[in-house]
């Protein structure tokens, strides 16, 4: 592991130089701000993989995706939708390495249509999508994305192996998806093992040797191995980085063995979210109302958890920073919940795992002061909602200084788009 940071600051003035005030008076809050050079510099931590697939779901905007195609990153799409994004951004899924896998442990039948109509790649996380797939598509390559019978993530709900996951072939079940595809005239040429976030190395060479067995089974028709995702970012001082050179070096260890025992070549592939994008991405808000109760001090925002979901979800942890509407930067703190909007008691960003409540050192503040909510750019803006009848928020990129607005606000004309008031009958 490599050296904790120690680096969040509870006062922000700008971000990605930029001034928030400035970043606010044109856009209004609450407003997700992505620092491209962020999203590059995390690309560039990367280069010694063959190839970097990065896992849209973390966030899709189609700006942010064609920024990582002209950075050389492929894409990985989890759903139709994902898929036509990635079409939209300008992948090619025919490009070598593919430029769109569809990873998913099920097709929905919008899925295996655009699987079979533009030929895509597919990472099968069941055996049902095999036999899917060998009848929509006869001759079709595919990934198997293998269960490896045990797991790690930074909560129950990211576990994505052992037998509480639903995500991937159970490692058991290899032999009989082999014979699966055999019938169904499928080659498997791709094994990927996605068993969640985590910074232990030692349960890594774990994973490693559990692809190894894997891949010896599925025998000479393989040519990709991929780590999946997982790799971990600081939330807060004193969390740190994977060391990605060790990391690199087991996956790069692995790989050579297997191309000793095959006689060919085989990509390493990895495919982080997280990783690329969550510290590029701020989510700004106002504080509209500052109150005492009881023994809690409370910042109230315009931004709840329809903007950011995360903390309600997964009791997560982001960084907060304040902004002073006047640039004062108070440096005495005082201990404060912070809440959003949202008519629901759990729409509170500074609470723990299993919902309760905690409290944050941060600056006085007022109404009208602006809160930063930071290292908000991986499952943020993607996973925000309509609830209580609210906008989603816009989404800027600031890039070499300039400051695009990728995504607008809504408008009630959004909200309720496609509903209808059906006549009543006489
Ligand atoms: C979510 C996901 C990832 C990315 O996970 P991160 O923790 O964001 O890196 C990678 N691969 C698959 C299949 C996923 O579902």
């Amino acid at each position: 592991m490599s050296a904790a940071t120690n680096r969040f600051s509870t006062t922000r003035q700008d971000i990605a130089g930029q001034p928030i005030v400035d970043l606010v008076a044109q856009y209004g809050t609450p407003c997700y701000v992505y620092d491209m050079g962020v999203i590059r510099r995390r690309v560039a931590d990367l280069k010694a993989f063959d190839v970097v697939r990065y896992a849209q779901k973390a966030c899709s905007n189609i700006a942010i995706l064609d920024r990582l195609r002209r950075l050389g990153v492929v894409v990985d799409a989890v759903s139709a939708g994902e898929v036509r994004r990635a079409l939209s951004a300008g992948f090619d899924p025919h490009s070598k390495p593919h430029g769109i896998v569809y990873t998913a442990d099920v097709f929905d039948r919008e899925a295996i249509d655009l699987v079979k109509e533009l030929g895509l790649h597919v990472n099968c996380g069941s055996p049902d999508m095999i036999e899917q797939l060998g009848s929509a598509v006869p001759g079709a390559s595919v990934t198997l994305r293998i269960n490896p019978g045990f797991g790690h993530g930074h909560s129950q709900k990211t576990n994505t192996g052992g037998p509480q996951s639903k995500h991937g072939i159970w490692h058991e079940d290899v032999d009989r998806c082999l014979r699966l595809a055999d019938l169904h005239n499928v080659a498997v040429t791709g094994l990927h093992m996605h068993i969640g976030s985590g910074t232990d190395l030692e349960h890594l060479s774990q994973v490693c040797s559990a692809l190894e067995r894997v891949a010896h089974q599925i025998g000479r028709t393989l040519t990709t191995i991929s780590a999946g995702g997982g790799l971990p970012v600081p939330y807060r001082d004193g969390q740190s980085y994977v060391d990605l050179d060790q990391y690199f070096r087991l996956w790069d260890t692995s790989r050579k063995r297997l191309e000793a025992d095959f006689g060919h070549a085989i990509t390493l592939e990895l495919e982080p979210g997280r990783y690329l994008v969550a510290e590029s991405g701020f989510l700004i808000a106002e504080i509209r109302a500052v109150k005492k109760m009881g023994e809690n001090l409370f910042y109230l925002l315009d931004a709840g958890f329809n903007d950011l979901a995360r903390p309600i979800l997964y009791g997560a942890y982001h960084p907060i920073s304040i902004a002073h509407r006047n640039g004062r930067t108070p440096t005495e703190l005082v201990d404060v919940v912070v809440g959003g909007p949202l008519c629901e008691s759990g729409d509170i960003f500074t609470q723990e795992e299993g919902g309760f409540v905690a409290k944050r050192k941060l600056p006085p503040a007022s109404v009208g002061d602006f809160l930063i909510m930071e290292v908000a750019g991986a499952y943020g803006f993607v996973m925000s909602s309509n609830y209580n009848g609210r906008y989603r928020a816009p989404e800027l990129l600031v890039e070499d200084g300039k400051v695009h607005c990728i995504r607008k606000r809504e408008t009630y004309d959004c909200l309720i788009q496609g509903e209808s008031i059906p006549p009543v009958s006489a």
